[in-house]
């Protein structure tokens, strides 16, 4: 918990510093406070439609119960916003399928190679046994990163130099079953400049994986860099319309002001959370608790 609330300091500062001047600016819960309380919400990348949404709820509750102080109404967003976000709070279980075939998508730099290294870390943290697939035949860089993350921690890596992304990961998910391994981890490409070509691609890699083991891939991960803010739904829309996606890993929260776009998420295209970055370090990457967050976000 205090690595995701040092994490979490920038979009806090944003956030909770600006919301206590306008809960403390008010002597009572007026109109003029709720329209403050908007332009934060919105400034903060949480979105027009959640804004909409958190702001409806604190009317509604406001007149029910009565509230007439500014600092019942704080602990009231605070409730609202833990309501919003509890839904993408759902934990991936690897223990269904064995092995649990996991393909991550996402574009270039958003941390993909690096959160595939956190993962390996974290599963076998847990006594599972892990194995890479560099499915980013693309660029040789990516393939060295997964290539030495595997040397340094005694993970297998299948990679191949060049070659079609789909083959090296069905060599991936074979060796995966001949092996009796817990986890695969799929690096996918993810350049930007011929789109259309790589959700092709992208499609082709989940049709190939079916095809070496039916059912799976079991989760199709999408890693967004929150720093891109309110785009960061847009590409959950794009590639969960093209691809269909299970889960998100939302990682450079820590280098942001822009943690609000969860909320937004929440409210457009609630994909589950599974995992939130918090940092460069190898133990950076947690499963996302939303009450943990909430919490981390206003205190
Ligand atoms: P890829 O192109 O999607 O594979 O992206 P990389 O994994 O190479 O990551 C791009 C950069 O983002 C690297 O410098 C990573 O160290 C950095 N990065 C990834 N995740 C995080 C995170 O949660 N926090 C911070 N601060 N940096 C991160």
């Amino acid at each position: 918990t205090a690595r995701l609330r040092a994490g979490l300091k920038r979009t806090r500062e944003q956030l909770s510093g600006r919301l206590a001047g306008v809960f403390g600016a008010h002597a009572a819960v007026d109109e003029a406070l709720y329209e403050e309380l908007e332009a934060v919400l919105l400034t903060s990348d949480v979105g027009v439609a959640a804004t909409a949404h958190l702001l409806d709820a604190l009317r509604q509750r406001a007149r029910k119960q009565k509230l007439t102080q500014p600092a019942e109404l704080k602990e009231a967003l605070q409730e609202a916003l833990l309501a919003l976000l509890c839904p993408l709070a759902q934990p991936l279980d690897v223990s269904s399928h064995r092995p649990f075939i996991i393909m991550l998508v996402g574009v270039n730099g958003a941390g993909k190679t690096t959160s595939i290294g956190k993962l390996a870390h974290y599963y076998q943290r847990q006594g599972r046994s892990v194995l890479l697939a560099a499915g980013d035949t693309f660029r040789a860089a990516a393939r060295e990163q997964l290539e030495a993350w595997g040397a340094r921690n005694h993970v297998t890596v299948v990679a191949q130099s060049g070659g079609d992304p789909a083959a090296v990961i069905f060599d991936a998910v074979n060796a995966a079953k001949a092996r009796g391994v817990d986890v695969v981890l799929a690096d996918t490409a993810g350049r930007l400049t011929t789109q259309l070509h790589l959700m092709e691609e992208l499609k082709k890699v989940k049709r190939v994986i079916a095809k070496a083991q039916p059912e799976a891939p079991h989760e199709v991960l999408l890693v967004l860099d929150a720093n891109i803010g309110q785009n960061a739904l847009a590409q959950v829309k794009a590639f969960d319309d093209a691809l269909g996606i299970t889960g998100l890993i939302l990682t450079k929260l820590d280098g942001t002001a822009k943690g609000g776009v969860v909320a937004a998420i929440a409210r457009e295209r609630p994909v589950p959370l599974r995992f939130v970055g918090v940092g460069e370090g190898i133990d950076d990457l947690r499963p996302f608790d939303a009450r943990e967050f909430v919490q981390a976000l206003f205190d």
